[in-house]
């Protein structure tokens, strides 16, 4: 990223070919975030799998960097499976995680020996009718929602009771359950540690049932930081605790803080900064304690167990960034001065209610005439009131020129991809991949 942004003019280079926003994509962190997880786990005896998941990224450039680092796939969708499979990524290598699964969908997991991850009764009536009908068995996990008082209620997956119950009802024979599977909300490892403990407990009472388990799936929610500053996450909830004129966010927006003394967000913000994450937080979980008063790495070794996580996030921190250029600069009627850069909201946004990073900019030859520097707001291309691109108020030291191009930094992992929109027949972004020396444009939605 650094060695792009210190390059202005290929910068401008890049936005001409491809338009604005552009994402940038690098995926060689990949495996090296990976690495950090699986590294832990083995120094504490234990056998990780790391499947990507998919959906976090849609490049295919993503596949062809997990699958050249050795790692596998988590894919939601028929299109995300048939891609990977197109592109030479083994069955054996991929599970299925989808939260719908069609007839097709199945079908296909099942020919090219996926893991499906099964979520409910009805799924499981469709997965042994799909297998029964083929040459080879369906492999699958069962997704396990958990009883315990302590984690959250979840929509996703079965309570191992009624799983018990649900196989019962069919011949299950004409599965091959390898595995147990979770993925919990938020990045708490204490909740991991208490599902993983309930998972072991499963396992030993369906392998007595004659199933082979091989592994449990942990699923995603690997934490990751933006901010290498702690300090700079505090003072930002300080000052906007203490911004009882609401100047620092857009018309007051609170960003979801609701008790000023708790000094940081309930609810859907991104935890910009946090700590541990991905390899230390991973150690965490694996020395709690287990179920028979050893540890729950201990308990994974003595049953041969393969552990497996699904992150995205985590092991795409660094991978990308977002590149847009300045179209105008204005106030509104009430004097709020605006940049307009030509993207929209939906081109770097998740489902937290804000991206917290600063942007960096980048000031090509051919830019205009700079103006002095202000305090403003960014918006974008949608024909909505509510249209800001980050609803903090940014400082342009520079001042703001026409062509000026503002860099969103690490927007690899959902920010770029998992809400983006076509609305108003504004045309999806192109994604570049680093590659052969230069950048070049990733194959997804070429093809469509
Ligand atoms: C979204 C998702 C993931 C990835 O979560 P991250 O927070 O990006 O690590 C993994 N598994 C499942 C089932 C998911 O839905």
């Amino acid at each position: 990223m650094e060695d792009l942004l210190d390059d202005a003019e290929e910068c401008a280079t890049l936005l001409e070919e491809h338009g604005s926003p552009l994402n940038v994509l690098d995926f060689s962190p990949l495996a090296r975030n990976a690495s950090e997880l699986i590294d832990a786990a083995q120094q504490d005896g234990v056998r990780l799998g790391v499947y990507v998941a998919r959906k976090a990224n849609k490049a295919l450039g993503l596949v062809k960097a997990a699958s050249a680092a050795g790692l596998g796939l988590d894919v939601a969708s028929l299109a995300e499976l048939r891609q990977c499979l197109d592109l030479g990524v083994a069955g054996d290598a991929i599970i299925v995680t989808a939260a719908v699964k069609s007839r097709a969908l199945i079908r296909l997991a099942i020919d090219a020996g996926a893991t499906v991850s099964l979520d409910n009764a009805d799924e499981l009536d469709d997965v042994v009718m799909e297998s029964s009908r083929g040459r080879s068995r369906a492999k699958v996990a069962m997704r396990l929602a958990s009883s315990d008082p302590s984690i959250p209620p979840t929509r996703f997956g079965l309570t191992a009771t009624q799983w018990d119950s649900a196989l019962a009802k069919v011949d299950a024979k004409t599965l091959r359950i390898e595995g147990i599977h979770f993925h919990l909300n938020a990045y708490s490892a204490q909740d991991r540690a208490v599902v993983l403990r309930e998972a072991l407990g499963w396992t030993d009472r369906l392998r007595v049932a004659g199933h082979p388990i091989a592994f449990i799936d942990m699923g995603g929610g690997i934490p990751m930081s933006y901010l290498a500053d702690e300090g700079q996450w505090r003072d930002f909830w300080r000052s906007l605790a203490a911004d009882g004129a609401g100047t620092l966010t857009w018309r007051g927006d609170r960003l979801g803080l609701t008790d000023p003394e708790a000094e940081r967000p309930s609810g859907t913000l991104y935890p910009y900064w946090q700590q541990p994450v991905r390899g230390a937080w991973l150690r965490e979980i694996l020395r709690a304690p287990g179920i028979n008063g050893e540890t729950i790495a201990a308990d994974l070794a003595k049953r041969s167990l393969e552990l497996r996580c699904e992150p995205g996030r985590s092991v795409l921190d660094g991978c990308g960034m977002t590149l847009a250029q300045v179209a105008f600069r204005k106030s509104t009627s009430d004097g709020i001065p605006l940049v307009g850069l030509h993207m929209n909201r939906t081109q770097v946004r998740s489902t937290s209610v804000d991206f917290l990073l600063d942007l960096r900019w980048v000031r090509p030859a051919d830019a205009g005439q700079p103006s002095a520097p202000f305090h403003g707001f960014l918006v974008g291309a949608y024909c909505v009131e509510e249209e800001l691109l980050m609803r903090r108020r940014l400082r342009f030291d520079d001042g703001v020129a026409r062509g000026d191009i503002a860099a969103f930094i690490n927007t690899g992992g959902y920010l770029m991809h998992i809400l983006e929109s076509a609305s108003h027949q504004l045309p999806l972004a192109v994604n570049v991949v680093r590659g052969g020396g230069g950048w070049v444009r990733d194959e997804i939605d070429m093809t469509l």
